[in-house]
């Protein structure tokens, strides 16, 4: 097979090799149409893959934190660069509007560029106090080969979220990037290459990905494993994780909440929401999903909503008036539709959309719906797509409790004035990551984690790199 440019191979040990397991079609989800192919892994790939991140661990992990700083920035600069390109194939294999993909590409930008600078700052610590004669640090040291698998939603910066932190660390990784979103894999990664990095550092993979994650998760180098995707695979890998003692990081699903307290102001509410909410047509972990409205505004929350949802222009990202996206293949749309029709069926108004939109690919219409019963799938599974639905509370104890209801625990957003409103809902509510007044964005300097079925560990800020490195304690005596 040749290579060419609409194509996506593995890169394994500093070379791009195409996959010796077949190859699948990347699709455009805006229309259907087959982009390219991406080429996947055999068993003796991937053993080629965990060879080459071992072999380059000792030299990598013992270089000097500013070089790798150095190399992450360079990519970064190269990146900005070619933002045309990194944008485009967001646009194309992501479904992207053009503002969402350029939008995303400059945060992964940016993010590998944090962690470059992030990389020389990594320090330990000094204890002194309980111990006469003697002098005790901690220094923290890179773990080892960690092993990267992202989902295709926000492929750039997770992918940036990943391999920043851990190359700063000191770490060397295999990448088992989503087959739904293979270029944008191969151009960051091209990019680190281009930009220094040694061979072996970094190895890009796609395949099968059970088998793939299993001969990954049962190999003795690997000491991490950093997971993005969903809690029912994310459970999976854990168990597999758990077997070899693998330090596992699982950022998985989430049902965010939004309460609107009694004195929120309505149009602002969903001024701030709505692109969180129906940006990358819903498929982000952190999107508002569960309105939780003060009954004296729901009826307002309601009709605010459903205009804002009707504004929306489906369409390719190639269109200019197109600011909602497809969602990622034909079997979300079968998903969303289920969970509409089961909570219809027990109940809940569609106020509107609420179907696939009669266009070519995967739209599904910016849905609103309002009476969902407590039974209803939808309030318990993560969506994963343009749907919001309200619920009225009359107490603020009532709020709190619906909002805690999902087995999720990862975004949540508030909306009030009141001080005393914003201590109590924030030290009650079971989320990690609460927007008050505002949304909730992983910006690369913080740490960011779930709970409950939304995972466990962080990504992000200084947290983000040490979740790759182990303390080492040093006590010494003269
Ligand atoms: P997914 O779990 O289907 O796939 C994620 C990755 O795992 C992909 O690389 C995929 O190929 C691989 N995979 C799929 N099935 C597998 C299996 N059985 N065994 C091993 N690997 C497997 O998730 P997705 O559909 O790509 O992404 C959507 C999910 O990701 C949503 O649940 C979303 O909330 C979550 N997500 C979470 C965060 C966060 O920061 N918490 C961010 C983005 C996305």
């Amino acid at each position: 097979m040749l290579m060419n440019d609409q194509d996506a191979h593995l890169y394994i040990k500093g070379r791009w090799v195409v996959g010796q397991a077949g190859t699948l079609d990347n699709i455009d989800p805006a229309n259907g149409q087959r982009i390219g192919v991406v080429s996947l892994a055999d068993e003796t790939q991937v053993s080629a893959a965990l060879d080459a991140a071992s072999g380059s661990f000792p030299a990598w992990s013992a270089s000097n934190p500013r070089i790798r700083g150095q190399i992450l920035k360079k990519a970064a600069a190269l990146l900005r660069e070619r933002l045309g390109e990194l944008s485009e194939a967001l646009l194309l294999e992501g479904g992207k509007t053009r503002a969402d993909a350029s939008g995303e590409a400059q945060r992964a930008i940016e993010t590998l560029n944090w962690n470059g600078e992030e990389a020389p700052r990594v320090s330990g610590k000094v204890y002194s106090g309980i111990v006469d004669g003697s002098t005790r640090y901690s220094v923290p040291v890179p773990l080892g080969v960690a092993v990267a698998i992202t989902a295709w939603n926000f492929p750039a910066v997770l992918i940036a979220r990943k391999l920043g932190a851990a190359l700063a660390a000191g770490c060397t990784v295999v990448l088992k990037a989503s087959e739904f979103t293979p270029r944008t894999a191969c151009a960051i990664v091209k990019a680190l290459a281009d930009a220094g990095l040694p061979e072996g550092v970094v190895n890009l993979v796609f395949g099968d990905p059970v088998t793939v994650s299993e001969q990954l998760l049962s190999s003795p180098v690997v000491k991490v494993l950093s997971f993005t995707g969903s809690t029912h695979v994310g459970k999976q890998l854990a168990g597999l994780a758990a077997k070899q003692l693998i330090r596992p990081v699982l950022e998985l699903g989430g049902h965010a909440p939004v309460i609107a307290w009694s004195d929120a102001d309505v149009d602002r509410v969903v001024a701030v929401t709505a692109p969180a909410k129906f940006g990358t047509a819903g498929q982000s972990c952190v999107a508002p999903t569960r309105y939780l409205v003060h009954r004296d505004l729901h009826d307002k929350l309601v009709q605010a909503l459903v205009a804002k949802a009707r504004s929306y222009c489906l369409g390719h990202g190639h269109e200019e008036s197109a600011n909602l996206g497809p969602v990622a293949h034909a079997r979300r749309v079968r998903a969303l539709q289920e969970l509409v029709d089961d909570a219809v069926a027990k109940g809940a108004s569609v106020e509107t959309g609420g179907a696939k939109a009669d266009l070519p690919g995967f739209f599904f219409q910016p849905t609103v719906l309002s009476g969902v019963p407590r039974d209803a799938e939808l309030l318990s599974e993560e969506p994963f797509g343009p749907i919001a639905t309200v619920q009225a509370f009359s107490t603020l104890d009532e709020a709190i409790e619906l909002a805690n209801a999902a087995p999720y625990a990862f975004a949540a957003y508030l909306f009030t004035d009141s001080m005393r409103v914003r201590n109590e809902v924030v030290s009650r509510l079971q989320a990690s990551n609460i927007g008050v007044n505002q949304t909730a964005p992983s910006l690369p300097d913080v740490p960011l984690g779930g709970l409950g079925n939304s995972g466990y560990g962080y990504e992000g800020g200084t947290d983000g790199v040490l979740a790759y490195m182990q303390l080492r304690l040093v006590s010494q005596s003269t």
